[in-house]
């Protein structure tokens, strides 16, 4: 099946009452049939419901769904983006080890990486994006990810992907990649050797700006990698704290396993079912949404290049950006999504834009079908220092914008007149 049809269908079998909507299962927990049968689900002899903590039948659809239309093969939802990159994280990293991460990073997955897993022990290593033969030089028999965005959130850089995972390969370490802002729409990050994808369903997934939430897909076939690897010890040992079960030993995608029952379980980051629900609406009207927001983003980098005020446009589908060629590699028909960013004259001038426009509302959020502008190094991005602004690619008189679905004529216009205010 295409991606654009299992977005609506995939995952759901109608319930007893033939619901052409997916049901929100608003439950806490469920009933055993007997003693034996919860005997058998908390042993994996059978699936099945537990407790929501640990699967839903209405966030069930949605891993599944999402799972296929990222083109892998089980997801697991979290309360939140930044808790799905730390779950991602923390199933193959523990104190003592290592991570090697682009420094052209979203703001909280930097400061996550550099200031909270430092405090559990975890080191992150950081390389350019533009530059990956940085990474070989950082990675070691502690290296257990390496870590980075597709189009990366500010900066709009491309990653060249299949560079990043052979060097990752040939050292048998996971990659993990964050698609939130090329969206399974756009980019299919697997296709290129990565390992693990995460998203921030807040974004493009919901789509309106409606809810906050996040998944992990792990590729087909990850056990490979994964069985007798020496930098995974906790993939091939008996896990303790489940009676003994090696993950790689059971016939379940692991990587999802592991993140349920041990991360999830013990760390409680779970997606509600009522958010899991609005996802899934999200989901069926995606593909259409990229392509206008695509559309739409193109038509104003177009315009904002042409303009005399400004210094620099970095959008993916110009011609003119750095990253050009790698979003013709790596995205479905050179779409490059509804982020872009430029750059004026000073810190002040960019703040006097974003006071100006009419049409765009300040907020900081992207993937919303409302456009949406920040300026990020006095909001996002105000706790870096100017060296480390400099390091992940954010300049001081830089305007990020969100592209919605209104019309380009009036989003130019918008933009026009905030410029020459
Ligand atoms: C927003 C975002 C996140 C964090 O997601 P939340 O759902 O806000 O926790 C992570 N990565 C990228 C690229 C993002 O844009």
């Amino acid at each position: 099946m295409k991606q654009q049809t299992e977005a609506l269908h995939y995952g759901y079998e109608k319930d007893t009452q033939n619901t052409m909507a997916v049901p929100i299962y608003q439950t806490t927990a469920y009933e055993f049939r007997d003693t034996e049968h919860a005997a058998n689900l908390f042993a994996l002899k059978e699936l099945g419901n537990i407790y929501t903590r640990l699967n839903n039948p209405t966030t069930d659809v949605f891993e599944k769904r999402f799972a296929q239309v990222q083109g892998g093969e089980a997801a697991l939802a979290t309360s939140s983006g930044m808790s799905a990159i730390f779950y991602a994280i923390a199933n193959a990293a523990e104190a003592g080890d290592n991570i090697v991460c682009a420094s052209q990073l979203y703001g909280g997955t930097l400061t996550q990486a550099s200031h909270t897993l430092k405090r559990f022990g975890i080191e992150a290593r950081f390389f350019d994006v533009q530059n990956p033969q940085e990474i070989e030089a950082l990675i070691d028999d502690k290296t257990k990810v390496v870590f980075f965005e597709t189009l990366t959130n500010p900066s709009i850089d491309v990653a060249d992907i299949s560079a990043i995972t052979a060097i990752a390969n040939r050292h048998n370490i996971l990659s993990v990649v964050d698609n939130t802002v090329a969206t399974p729409v756009l980019c299919n990050p697997f296709k290129f050797g990565v390992d693990i994808i995460v998203h921030s369903a807040s974004k493009y997934t919901t789509g309106q700006g409606l809810a906050i939430g996040g998944i992990m897909v792990e590729r087909k076939g990850i056990v490979d990698k994964l069985k007798a690897n020496p930098r995974y010890p906790q993939f091939n040992e008996p896990d303790a704290s489940y009676h003994g079960l090696v993950y790689t030993d059971v016939p379940l995608p692991p990587y999802t396993l592991r993140g349920r029952l041990s991360l999830l379980r013990d760390l409680g980051g779970v997606l509600s079912p009522f958010n899991s629900w609005l996802f899934i609406q999200g989901l069926e009207t995606l593909s259409i949404r990229m392509r206008e927001h695509s559309k739409n983003a193109q038509t104003i980098a177009e315009f904002l290049e042409s303009h005399p005020l400004v210094l620099k446009v970095n959008y993916p589908g110009l011609k003119s950006d750095s990253n050009y060629k790698n979003a013709q590699k790596y995205f479905e028909n050179g779409a490059s999504s509804g982020l872009l960013s430029f750059e004026v004259s000073s810190f002040e001038k960019a703040k006097s834009i974003v006071d100006a426009v009419k049409i765009f509302s300040l907020v900081v959020n992207i993937g919303d079908s409302k456009s949406i502008i920040t300026h990020p190094a006095s909001t996002t991005h105000q706790q870096l220092s100017s060296q480390e602004l400099k390091e992940c690619g954010v300049g001081e008189g830089m305007i990020r914008l969100s592209i919605g679905l209104e019309s380009s004529v009036d989003l130019v216009q918008d933009l026009k007149q905030a410029l020459e205010a």
